[in-house]
């Protein structure tokens, strides 16, 4: 048998902000007949990961291309791979059957043909929506866990500043962080976000970053004795103001820099003096590296979701069409949470 695979690919490089002219939505028919001997999976896309750091695979050049397999360019016309949950279809790969629901790096389309060696693994959803799978409980999840814990090492009481708080990342690490009996404090990009961290998520506070005008005096007031941890997922001026009201020993966590994404010549220029004196701790750092912890990460989160003590917070769109626009709503603060585009029912 035969489907039409449509799949989301990118007309040419991207070096700015992105539009929906970049996008396009290809068509190809896709046969569900597999060859016995080629060990091959199709995956019918269920629900897709829509991250930032694409941005980065889309430039002509960027720095961080060459530096994992998860970084690699994407062609113009190619498909996009993403992180994703799904159900295979037609498997001749002995270790997946038809009707397995499965996740791993699947793409910004319809279906996804996968070869041995491909990142997949059959999900036990544990009575949660697939979609948990794709943030909370996906790379999302992970990275928030693991800036978190193993780079920041939140101590009771300690001071804890998150940026792009209302995002997907960032919304985990303040409620991480707050249930380590860290005070949390996250700035974001609208009112209602800053109302939502406070009376949604238990921020002891938030601020709107874009209503400020001395950023550095905003930081003194949200924290007259300095930071202990900062949980950088914008790069940028934040960073910048964020490294002067660190604390001795303060540690720094960077996650992501997307105030820098759009523009290559923009580039934070943290005080060293004050990294050095303060002993500040500024590490960068890839989820990837740390799924020698998703065990540990999956069960602490599971017993947080089920005790109530952590709010999933996600941001569906519907069908492979809203690929596009769902991404570019990353560049425009437009996203409540985790950004997830909903491909097809189960
Ligand atoms: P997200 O926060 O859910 O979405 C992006 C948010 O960034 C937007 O909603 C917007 O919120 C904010 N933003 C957009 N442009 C901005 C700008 N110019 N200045 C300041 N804020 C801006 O995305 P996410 O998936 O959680 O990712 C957050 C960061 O972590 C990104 O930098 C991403 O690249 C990084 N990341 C890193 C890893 C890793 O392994 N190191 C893994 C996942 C994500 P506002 O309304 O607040 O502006």
């Amino acid at each position: 048998m035969d489907v039409v695979n449509r799949y989301i690919t990118i007309n040419n490089h991207v070096n700015g902000a992105p539009q929906d002219s970049d996008f396009e939505l290809k068509a190809f028919p896709l046969a569900l007949s597999l060859d016995p001997a080629s060990n091959v999976v199709i995956v019918k896309n269920l629900y897709v990961s829509i991250d930032p750091y694409q941005l980065n695979r889309m430039k002509s050049f960027s720095a961080s291309q060459k530096t994992s397999d998860f970084a690699v360019a994407i062609v113009p016309g190619e498909a996009i791979d993403t992180y994703g949950v799904g159900k295979v279809v037609a498997s001749t790969n002995p270790e997946f059957d038809k009707g397995d629901i499965v996740v791993g790096l699947l793409n910004w389309g319809e279906f996804t043909v996968i070869k041995a060696g491909g990142m997949l693994n059959k999900l036990n959803t544990m009575g949660f929506p697939l979609s948990y799978h794709v943030g909370i409980l996906g790379f999302s999840g992970l990275t928030a866990y693991a800036g978190l814990f193993d780079i920041c090492k939140p101590k009771k009481g300690e001071k804890v500043f998150v940026s792009a708080a209302l995002g997907s990342v960032g919304n985990l690490v303040g409620q991480f962080a707050k249930l380590s009996g860290c005070y949390v404090v996250g700035c974001a990009g609208s009112k209602e976000k800053v109302a939502l961290l406070k009376e949604k998520l238990g921020f002891d506070d938030a601020f709107n970053y874009r209503e400020e005008t001395d950023l550095n005096s905003t930081l003194k007031s949200y924290f007259p004795n300095g930071i202990d941890i900062y949980f950088d997922n914008v790069g940028g001026e934040m960073q910048e103001v964020a490294v002067s009201n660190m604390n001795i020993n303060g540690r720094i966590a960077v996650c992501g820099v997307i105030s820098e994404y759009l523009d290559s010549e923009k580039r934070a220029a943290p005080s060293m003096i004050e990294v050095i004196y303060k002993r500040i701790k500024i590490q960068g750092f890839l989820a990837g590296d740390y799924l020698n912890i998703f065990g540990d990460f999956l069960s602490t989160t599971c017993d947080h979701l089920r005790t109530g003590k952590i709010q999933p917070l996600e941001d569906i769109s519907d069908g492979v069409e809203s690929i596009p626009s769902a991404f570019i709503s990353l560049y425009r603060g437009q996203n409540i949470g985790k950004k997830i585009v909903k491909i097809a029912e189960e």
